[in-house]
């Protein structure tokens, strides 16, 4: 059923789920504001008469969250405080054909390929010519670039491939025109995402391609931080790391999620790597750029995963010294091939070998910090909070590493400057300093 009048229709958007999703919201926004209909992103006025829920269908936690959130709007719509609901993203493109029958209340389901049978539900059109431009919801200095859609490996946990298909490059030219539009915005710094970084390229040019799309990227003018998100351990391009070392603009940080070190588990996951590449490729990220950090997600709880196995990568990450760690426990996903084996570890354990994994990386991070107080770094500022301006250096990214605070009674930065900080306090997860230069790019 369509709207009846479409002008008059406001929608609210709301995102869930990682970076990934939101620049899909993002497109969204843009689509929609390019065919004339007002949309705003997670409004909690009550003047919007439309919800579009972009959902996440990852792990357990994310799939109850998504389903909370759309029962609660359903609950809207059947109050009338809403006309219509819609559900997109990629819960819905897993589960819709169920959830159309469970919860009636939702006016259409669309999958993560269906933004134009969604505009149709506004009478409106799929706008080829905006492709490169990008609402964003990000504060203004900083976007997420997504360059690939899908995932064509095989880990046996991952539902991903399930949701959003094969591995698809975007051209190097269409993300440079769309990185220039952001830099045109006031982006300064681009996080280069997708779900496996390190294969851009290999679909649409036989060859991995990333090191000359973060060369083409850091030539724009206006950009100054470039920052690699997901990169799979698995043939890891090594040239991203010479790139890295030899361009200022490129962040020296590298998220690349190892997942397990024990041999029997990354087998098991389907990896395609042993702890001893891996630790192959953290030696040569050290002497190929020595102040590297290097972020890693691990998933404690696998299938059949024994005290010997947690134990060899507790070992593995008091060895490695980490600066940025983050913890999952295995949620069992139908259609992933882990689906086969019995999920044995009871839920307490997947939660204590969490909170032991995540209490070794905290000694290891307070003394990775507390290296940094009496040096000068150059901050980047994201907001104020209370009396505080809080940044990030080059080794942290958004919402999941370290912040670095200056007492606004003391410093005034504006938000979106650079400015150098010279750090006097540290804590496992945060940093505090002085501004003593703010930067020429303010
Ligand atoms: S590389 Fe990442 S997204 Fe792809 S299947 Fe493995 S875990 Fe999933």
């Amino acid at each position: 059923m369509k709207t009846k009048t479409l002008k008059k229709d406001k929608v609210n958007l709301i995102t869930l789920g990682c970076s990934k999703n939101l620049v899909d919201s993002e497109n969204i926004m843009t689509q929609m504001i390019g065919n004339d209909i007002s949309i705003k992103h997670e409004v909690h006025e009550d003047d919007t008469n439309v919800v579009v829920i972009n959902t996440c269908g990852f792990i357990d936690v994310a799939k109850e969250e998504s389903i909370q959130t759309i029962l609660q709007f359903a609950d809207a719509k059947k109050d009338g405080r809403i006309e219509k609901l819609f559900v997109t993203g990629c819960l819905s493109q897993r589960y819709k054909d169920d959830l159309r029958k469970e919860i009636p209340e939702v006016d259409d389901w669309f999958g993560v390929l269906e933004l134009p049978e969604l505009l149709a539900k506004f009478n409106a059109d799929y706008k080829h010519e905006l492709i490169g431009e990008r609402i964003s919801t990000t504060p203004k200095h900083f976007a997420y670039l997504k360059i690939a859609e899908g995932c064509s490996r095989t880990c046996s946990f991952c539902a991903i491939p399930l949701m959003r298909g094969k591995h698809i490059s975007r051209t190097i030219e269409d993300l440079v025109k769309e990185a220039t539009h952001l830099a045109n915005t006031g982006v300064r710094e681009l996080i280069l995402i997708s779900q496996e970084l390190t294969y851009y390229g290999l679909d649409i040019y036989k060859k991995r391609k990333l090191a000359t799309l973060m060369n083409e990227l850091s030539k724009i003018k206006g950009i100054q931080w470039i920052r690699l998100h997901y990169a799979y351990p698995h043939k890891f391009p090594m040239e991203i790391l010479d790139e890295m070392a030899s361009n200022d603009k490129v962040c020296n940080y590298l998220d690349i999620p190892f997942q397990h070190a024990s041999n029997k588990v990354l087998k098991d996951m389907r990896r395609n790597i042993t702890m001893e590449d891996m630790e192959e490729i953290i030696i040569a990220a050290v002497e190929k750029v020595p102040n590297i950090n290097i972020r890693t997600t691990f998933l404690v709880g696998f299938p059949g995963e024994t005290e010997e196995d947690f134990e060899i990568l507790c070992d593995f990450v008091k060895r490695m010294r980490f600066d940025r760690v983050g913890v999952f426990q295995y949620s069992h996903e139908e259609g992933t091939s882990a689906y086969e084996m019995e999920d044995d570890v009871p839920t307490e354990l997947k939660v204590e070998r969490a909170n032991t994994l995540m209490e070794i990386q905290r000694e290891i991070s307070l003394k990775n910090n507390e290296q940094h107080v009496g040096t000068t770094m150059k901050v980047l500022f994201d907001r104020k909070e209370g009396d505080f301006f809080i940044g990030r250096t080059e080794f942290d990214s958004p919402e999941v590493d370290n912040e670095v605070l200056v007492d606004g009674k003391e410093h005034y930065v504006r938000i979106g400057d650079f400015a150098d900080v010279k750090i006097t306090k540290a804590s496992e997860y945060d940093l505090e300093g002085d501004v003593v230069v703010l930067s020429k790019f303010a």
